[in-house]
């Protein structure tokens, strides 16, 4: 592995050695390359996307996540427009360039509302504004685009078909495809991000290397990756939940295998926004953000959800930052992104080389 430019020749079988690498050396190899392809292709700035966790009702039954459904003991809540908008004039206060409102596939966020939440933003503030709403209708994508959303976050969360069917059944009379979904988010025109959770039980080597060689032709505007955590009130964190796979083939949900990920989805798509995820910094609270972000990671998410919703947003237990207000985690991440002698990104942040926002351009406006 000698290019700093990315890696196109990494094919599949390639990926795949890499993911049952062990040897040191070889991986500081994997680090060094994935960290100078990160320099070369998006440059020393990390960009800062605050994250507000707009609601935790949902309508799907997904077999990992904290917030499906069928956790009727899970206090539920939605919040209002003037308090996101709030939290939006925060990002600005705090310098950061992007707002992402993520919640539970909500219908009690109907498409025109968020539209107007969208509008406002945009109205009241330079932010680009990225949503991950889950799989909604083709009506409510092109009308938050309209509204003027950027971006969209949607993980396909595995290729393995039989799995994905398993861990996140479809609604009555609505296949799940999530692939041609991103494939029509990019048609509207948003930023399109994708991902994965790594481990999730039932995952082989095998399909984690042809997702992440899907990241590349899907050609992803971002890419977001982390660590499967099992949530007890989940069919997946129950002692019941077994998917057989191969002797040997269980990909472990360790901290080492999503950094081996994050550095690869760095080599295969090298100009892509790849941040240093929670999921991860909640594994190793005390270096996780950093080694992400030297091994091929180039932003971070600060969370901006009052602290009152925070806790109530546990796709996973034991998230980190849950109990910091926006101020704390604000000032812990800047103070850990400059221990690495990187700058904070300045402006959008957008897909780089792309004419919808160039890092460290201010003006730029997407
Ligand atoms: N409703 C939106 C947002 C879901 S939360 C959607 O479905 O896209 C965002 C991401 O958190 C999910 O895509 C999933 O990859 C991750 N996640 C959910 N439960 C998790 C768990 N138990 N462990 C790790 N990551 C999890």
């Amino acid at each position: 592995m000698t290019s700093d430019a990315g890696c196109p020749t990494m094919d599949k079988a390639d990926i795949l050695s890499w993911l049952r690498e062990t040897d040191k050396t070889r991986l500081k190899e994997l680090w060094r390359v994935a960290d100078q392809t990160r320099r070369k292709q998006v440059g020393d700035a990390v960009h800062l996307r605050g994250l507000i966790e707009i609601s935790n009702n949902c309508v799907r039954e997904c077999g990992y996540c904290g917030l499906r459904a069928g956790h009727k003991t899970l206090r539920r809540y939605r919040m209002s427009a003037d308090e996101i908008l709030e939290c939006a004039h925060k990002a600005v206060a705090f310098g950061y360039g992007t707002v992402v409102m993520q919640a539970g596939e909500d219908y009690g966020i109907t498409g025109p509302w968020l539209a107007d939440v969208v509008r406002r933003i945009k109205a009241e503030t330079p932010l680009a504004v990225t949503l991950s709403m889950g799989e909604r209708p083709e009506a409510d994508l092109v009308a938050w685009r309209k509204a003027g959303a950027d971006r969209y976050l949607l993980r396909f969360e595995t290729s393995d078909e039989e799995l994905y069917r398993l861990i996140h059944p479809a609604l009555p009379g609505r296949p799940s495809d999530r692939i041609a979904l991103l494939r029509s988010l990019r048609t509207l025109g948003y930023e399109v991000g994708s991902g994965v959770m790594i481990g999730i039980p039932g995952q082989t080597y095998d399909s984690l290397a042809a997702d992440i060689d899907l990241f590349r032709t899907l050609d992803l505007d971002m890419i977001g990756v982390g660590p499967y955590i099992s949530h007890p009130a989940t069919p997946l964190g129950s002692r019941e939940w077994k998917r057989e796979v191969p002797a040997g083939q269980q990909v472990p949900n360790t901290e080492l295998m999503v950094y081996k990920v994050v550095a690869l989805a760095r080599l295969v798509c090298p100009e892509a926004n790849i941040p240093s995820t929670t999921a991860l910094a909640t594994i190793n609270k005390a270096t996780g953000r950093e080694l992400g972000l030297m091994r091929g990671a180039n932003v971070v998410m600060p969370n901006l959800t009052p602290v009152e919703y925070r806790a109530l947003y546990e796709i996973y237990p034991a998230k980190a930052c849950i109990f910091e207000d926006a101020l704390t985690c604000h000032g812990c991440l800047k103070a850990r992104i400059v221990s690495l002698g990187r700058e904070v990104g300045v402006g959008p942040g957008g897909r780089h080389g792309s004419k919808t926002g160039t890092s460290l351009d201010p003006n730029a406006k997407m």
